[in-house]
């Protein structure tokens, strides 16, 4: 066993991957699969949503010129020529001294252009008396007032929420050019490991990793398509790095340089070991490569370490092949820090902190083991490569780990 010779600094992980990775190109998804997916184009409406001009009340289609001076002591008459409904618009005009009875939504009809609400008018023997004026375009919702024939309503790079698919459908358009999901493995390795669900028993440890990376790639839009947790073998590592149906694979654990660290090796004997080793805490022996441009990340099994460096390396990855932004997908917030961070100068330290009374916290129990530190954290303070530590009272950025709203004190 030897140490690392030299550790990267993750400006420089962070660069290799920026320059490399490029969305993957768009596919046509149906419009119900798309909340969710990421935009790849902008979208514009070819039609006016609605179609046409509609009633916004139950009432009557009437011009509205001709009911000025409408009220109780000098009521309207007209003659109810029809009836409009929504999908069953009337098929004539509204001449002078005529009504059209009309539903919320129905087409107004030709000639009428207000909508006396069924609330101010009495309607007897096919005759309506209109009780209250209503101006031109009263109670009438325009055509396009939703949206414009030609306006852009989406921006490709959007992930797409409900709403949005809901008006997707509002203006026609199916299939939707989604970015294709990037397609990712895991590959969780050790001899100690047993599945999640199992109880931890003598020497073995149940497997949290692999909860932790699905949820982290589904967050990022990532599809999972495969998972194996694997002995500390090398042939069934190789094996499993040859896996050619992925964009992406997590490899956790072993991915140090002790004598059960298999997975650096045979990445860099089956495509290239780009980086192994950066100078970070924790996650120093993480690791990345490709086979067949395939991205391979080298995850350290330690669970905060596996955490942090997905966060730092293959998370961005994930987003940036799925069309998203490669920044940080949670809220930042800007506090005061409450007890200073050590650090050491040439080292990028991640460090949990709990938000307590408006101020950072750095949690004590930092060891790269201790993933219950992650659970009572609220996100992460980043000390960079440059600084010895971050004084008590420095205001620092805190990247939240979810979008809740802040809570004070353990989950
Ligand atoms: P390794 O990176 O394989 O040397 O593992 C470092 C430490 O993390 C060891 O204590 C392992 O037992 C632990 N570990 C490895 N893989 C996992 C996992 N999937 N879930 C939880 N702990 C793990
Ligand atoms: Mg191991």
């Amino acid at each position: 066993m030897r140490g690392f010779a030299a550790r990267a600094d993750v400006e420089e992980v962070e660069r290799f991957l920026a320059e490399r990775v490029r969305a993957l190109p768009p596919e046509p998804v149906a419009l119900l699969a798309c909340i969710g997916r990421v935009l790849a184009e902008d979208v514009r409406s070819a039609v006016d949503v609605p179609g046409f001009a509609r009633a916004a009340m139950d009432g009557y289609a009437v011009r509205g010129a001709d009911s000025f001076g409408a009220s109780d002591y000098d009521p309207l008459p007209l003659r109810v020529i029809g009836e409009a409904l929504p999908g069953r618009p009337f098929a004539g005009a509204v001449g002078p001294g005529e009504a059209v009875r009309i539903m919320t939504g129905a087409p107004v009809p030709e000639g009428a252009d207000a909508v006396a609400p069924a609330e101010t008018c009495e309607e007897q023997g096919g005759r309506v008396a209109v009780r209250e004026a209503v101006p031109p375009l009263r109670h009438v919702g325009a055509r396009g007032e939703d949206v414009r024939a030609g306006e852009t309503v989406l921006r490709a790079g959007r992930r797409l929420r409900p709403q949005d698919a809901g008006l997707l459908a509002s203006i026609g358009v199916s299939p939707v050019a989604c970015h294709r999901r990037p397609r990712v493995a895991l590959v969780v390795t050790g001899d100690e490991l047993l599945p999640p669900g199992s109880q931890p028993e003598g020497a073995c440890i149940v497997d949290s990793n692999s909860l932790v990376l699905r949820g982290l790639a589904a967050r990022d839009a990532a599809e999972i398509v495969g998972a194996e947790t694997l002995p500390d073998r090398p042939e069934r590592i190789r094996a499993a790095l040859l896996r050619d149906d992925v964009d992406v694979l997590l490899v956790s654990g072993g991915s140090s340089v002790g004598q059960e660290d298999h997975a650096p090796r045979l990445v860099a004997e089956l495509g290239t070991l780009d980086f192994h080793g950066v100078a970070m805490r924790p996650s120093s022996p993480a690791g990345l490569g490709r086979i067949h441009g395939r991205w391979i990340f080298l995850l350290p099994g330690n669970p905060v370490s596996c955490l942090c460096a997905y966060e730092f390396f293959a998370g961005p990855t994930l987003r940036a092949l799925g069309g998203l932004p490669r920044v940080w997908p949670h809220r930042r917030v800007r506090l005061p820090l409450a007890r200073k961070i050590g650090s050491e100068i040439g080292r990028v330290d991640y460090v949990r902190v709990a938000i307590e009374h408006g101020s950072v916290v750095p949690l004590s129990t930092s060891g790269a083991s201790i993933l219950s530190s992650t659970v009572r954290a609220a996100g992460a303070v980043i000390v960079p490569r440059g600084l010895e530590g971050v004084p008590e009272g420095a205001e620092v950025e805190v990247l939240l780990y979810d979008d809740a709203p802040l809570t004070e004190g353990s989950p």
